[in-house]
């Protein structure tokens, strides 16, 4: 498959390109060329077909010719070996529970495809290094998806003290081929130094550099695989309905511009619900038709605290700019801190279950439109509550568990380099690491 620019400014480039290079020089997002339709008889197959399975059916037209059908078999193999049940939380309302990875968050699931692909392509060429700016959960997704990959090293930039110690433990205290880099400064510095980086001609003739961000297609594609799989769940238990909305909380929208794209291949959900806290940039667009990106809100469901959501470009493509074609398919919901809190105590003492701060936001959205839409609802539960562990615990008055590989951190040595917020020393740091692993 190949893959253009949304701003198409540049030139068409394959899969392999595309997930080396992460994002187009014109600035726009590498597309698909074509989305292929998947046949009746693969839905009617899916609700007894294995996660693995799934993946290589859905994935197998984008990632053709360069990865082998055998090869990708072994990458989902590899990536898709924890569940990702799909729990009723009351009379037609399901939560699809993606926390059941390595750093319980959905982000798993791209992170370990990302590094499996990039392995694949690094195995025939130079060894590639992964810089990457996190705020907190890419980090961990990032470090634990690529720890012990051949061929692949991982320099996690982080603003010191500005990520919360669950989230710290998880990319510091690896070892291997990930290192931890503290810069003195916030986050916006950590991703400008690295931009910069990917800028720096010297740097470039000496490493190949990659990055992980959520734009990358080896990130956002492998998303579809959970909506496919979720339906098929569905559909296991109403086998006679058709209607289903899907809600999905969002801060970047990689998630849910991996379900519409799902969506596109065929798969019959009805409805998308974008579900965001306080940066409510995309629901606002969706009622006005007026995209208007601003500084970011903090909101205790954090991870969903952006701006200038920067998969939105993939969304407005496959609606062809349409705002109208939009709105019939995608609804738009957002929530504040107080509402957030109420649901999730809500929700716990009536119906037994505890939700994180973003599939709250999520599950309320769906209250809110399922009277209107008259279908069934799943909404997406992106994280594991013990990641919010000090929110949870205060709203609930309870004493959350931590589950077990998040535990599996506690009792690690934290390795860290701290720098200043400089980018000679970042290119230091760098070069250091080039030389290590040469
Ligand atoms: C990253 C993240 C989101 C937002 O996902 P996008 O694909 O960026 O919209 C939601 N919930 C959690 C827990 C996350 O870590």
């Amino acid at each position: 498959m190949k893959f253009y620019s949304t701003n198409r400014q540049s030139p068409k480039i394959t899969f392999k390109e595309a997930v080396i290079k992460g994002l187009p020089q014109d600035k726009g997002l590498f597309f698909p060329e074509q989305v292929p339709v998947l046949p009746a008889s693969f839905f009617e197959a899916l609700p007894d077909m294995a996660l693995p399975e799934i993946a290589i059916q859905v994935l197998s037209a984008y990632t053709a010719p360069d990865i082998e059908q055998e090869a990708l078999r072994e990458i989902c193999d590899e990536v898709f070996t924890f569940s990702i049940p799909l729990v009723k939380v009351e009379d037609e309302v399901y939560t699809l529970e993606l926390f059941h990875g390595p750093t319980c968050a959905f982000k798993d699931i791209g992170a370990r495809f990302m590094s499996r692909c990039l392995q694949t392509f690094a195995e025939k060429g130079k060894p590639v290094t992964v810089l990457v700016a996190t705020s907190g959960d890419t980090g961990s997704a990032v470090a634990n998806g690529f720890l012990g990959v051949e061929n692949i090293e991982v320099v996690i930039l982080y603003p010191k003290g500005g990520v919360s110690d669950i989230q710290e433990m998880q990319f510091t205290t690896l070892g291997q081929n990930i290192r931890a880099v503290a810069v003195e400064g916030m986050f916006d510095d950590c991703q400008a130094l690295v931009k910069q980086a990917f800028a720096d001609e010297e740097l470039a003739k000496e490493m190949q550099l990659s990055s992980a961000n959520s734009i990358n297609v080896a990130r956002w594609l492998p998303q579809m695989v959970y909506y496919f799989h979720a339906w098929g769940q569905w559909k296991k238990q109403h086998p006679t309905q058709t209607e289903v909305t899907i809600a999905v909380p969002s801060g970047n929208f990689g998630n849910l511009a991996a379900g519409l794209l799902a969506r596109q291949m065929g798969l019959p959900v009805t409805y998308f619900v974008a579900a965001t806290n306080m940066n409510k940039i995309v629901p606002d667009y969706l009622e006005s038709g007026v995209y208007t990106p601003a500084p970011s809100v903090a909101t205790i469901a954090n991870a969903m605290d952006v701006g200038s959501p920067n998969n939105f470009p993939r969304i407005l493509e496959m609606f062809e700019q349409q705002h109208t074609a939009m709105q019939d398919v995608v609804k738009g919901f957002w929530a504040d801190d107080d509402s957030i809190k109420a649901v999730i105590k809500q929700v716990n003492e009536q119906k037994g279950y505890l939700l994180d701060p973003h599939g709250a936001i999520s599950y309320l959205s769906l209250k809110q439109y399922l009277p209107k839409l008259k279908t069934s609802g799943i909404f997406l539960e992106t994280a594991h509550p013990a990641k919010f562990k000090g929110s949870i615990d205060a709203v609930t008055g309870g004493d959350i568990d931590l589950p077990e590989q998040l535990k599996a951190f506690q009792n690690r040595a934290k390795q860290v380099v701290s720098i200043k917020n400089d980018f000679k020393d970042l290119s230091a740091v760098l070069q250091q690491q080039n030389e290590v692993s040469a």
